[in-house]
């Protein structure tokens, strides 16, 4: 068995009941809000107009650059709006296809498009569900011009109580086997490795059956964040990526595709759903397949997850997920799960200064001083902060998770990015 090969990070105890839930299908809500920013590619353009019938799987938008992702109607339905200026959970104006779904119908009923191989991804709407949720054929297309030794294949969460990576492994096999043989045939890669958390034995048995051929399956105990590209990279190649901008695990002889991604692929129709873990916390864990443009509220109401006074619901995990501030926020394809913090959990910014313990440094799995560029980043002196490698941080949150007083290291290491990055846009 492969241990984790990570510096720093956090070992949290893992709540193995995760893994036993069977993905619940949720009803379809009485109204899909599709925000047309649903990756790194950027704007979407609609091609669907108020009043328009839309069949499940129709085109609703595209990009009008290449290798770029489209979006599809989750249902069968009427499009009742085209929001001009909808705010979205990371804080941007974006517009928005609201679409009113025939409830009566299955949203799966979608058939499978006629496309090449290499565009598939695009036509398909592919993203790569990583903690960059990137045009799948973005980063095919990257990979195509170099050599491909290793195709890594990740089925491991990216963060403490998600579990709906490991669940594909048990319930998603077939698809998950015909996406990796689309990649093998796009790629060529010498060999072929499944990454599965190692300490859940059915997980374990279920990737083995799965292997075979060219294709491995490699056991790694997740150390939270064992699941981010440059940590996998290390414990699967044995090689270090050094951090410089743009420098890729690609460079390296590697290509990561999450396994939510790749079962996506498998299934050959419109990506117009996700998997996700509902945390209501311990003992209350779900794991849903939910249409996109489901309000998040409606998810948590499915579920029987009230969030109490006080808390918080987090759009993906709870170490680096952004907080929802309206329930009625829907899920995109950058939703990597729904954590509900209860009041006790919540860490409110606190009136404190560091005590230079030095743990965020000691934790950090990028190496970094996160006290100094955050510090840096609160007081404005930006260029101080990227002198200390601000953009090497891959935002997992381990320092702020771990400080002693509670500083918010990471909302003031993404201020500083989204600062110096706004800058560069406006110069
Ligand atoms: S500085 Fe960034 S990479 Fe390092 S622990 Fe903090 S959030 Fe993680
Ligand atoms: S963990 Fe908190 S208190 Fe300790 S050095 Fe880092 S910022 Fe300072």
């Amino acid at each position: 068995m492969a241990l984790s090969r990570m510096r720093g990070g956090i070992a949290l105890p893992l709540a193995v009941e995760g893994f036993a839930r069977p993905f619940e299908t949720l009803p379809l809500p009485s109204r899909l809000i599709l925000p047309l920013i649903q990756d790194e590619g950027g704007l979407l353009e609609a091609r669907v107009k108020k009043n328009d019938a839309v069949q499940a799987g129709q085109l609703i938008a595209e990009n009008p650059q290449p290798h770029r992702a489209s979006l599809h109607a989750p249902a069968a339905g009427k499009v009742v709006e085209i929001v001009s200026s909808f705010r979205d959970i990371l804080g941007r104006l974006v517009p928005a296809v609201v679409i009113e779904p025939d409830v009566s119908t299955q949203r799966d009923e979608s058939s499978a498009p006629e496309a090449d191989p290499a565009t598939l991804p695009t036509v398909l709407g592919m993203v790569d569900f990583d903690r960059r949720t990137q045009p799948l054929a973005a980063k095919l297309n990257d990979a195509a011009g170099r050599r491909i030794e290793t195709l890594i294949v990740n089925a491991l969460d990216q963060e403490p109580f998600l579990f709906s990576r490991g669940r594909l492994i048990l319930e998603e096999g077939q698809a998950l086997l015909q996406g990796i043989a689309s990649l093998q045939r796009l790629l060529s890669p010498a060999k072929t490795v499944l990454v599965v958390e190692s300490r859940v034995p059915a997980v374990r048995r279920a990737a083995a059956a799965l292997a075979g051929g060219a294709t491995h399956v490699f056991p790694l105990a997740n150390r939270y964040p064992q699941a981010a590209a440059r940590m996998l990279a290390r414990a699967v190649l044995g090689a270090e990526i050094p951090y410089t901008a743009g420098v890729t695990v690609a460079d390296i002889g590697g290509l990561i595709v999450d396994v939510e991604a790749v079962a996506a692929l498998g299934r050959g129709r419109p990506l117009t759903q996700r998997f996700l873990t509902v945390s209501g916390g311990r003992g209350n864990l779900h794991n849903v397949r939910v249409a996109l443009g489901t309000p998040i509220g409606r998810v948590l109401e499915c579920c029987g997850i009230a969030p109490a006074a006080g808390g918080k619901i987090i759009a993906g995990g709870p170490m680096s997920g952004p907080a929802a501030a309206d329930p009625g926020l829907p899920v995109t394809k950058e939703t990597a799960g729904i954590y509900v913090q209860g009041p006790a959990e919540v860490n409110r910014p606190a009136e404190a200064v560091c005590i230079k313990c030095g743990l965020c440094v000691e934790k950090c799995p990028m190496r970094l001083m996160p006290f100094l560029i955050a510090g840096f980043s609160e007081k404005n002196r930006f260029d101080e902060a990227e002198r200390y490698d601000l953009f090497a941080c891959i935002e997992c949150g381990c320092c702020a998770y771990l400080c002693p007083v509670g500083l918010p290291l990471l909302q003031f290491i993404r201020f500083g990015k989204q600062q110096i990055l706004g800058r560069r846009k406006g110069a």
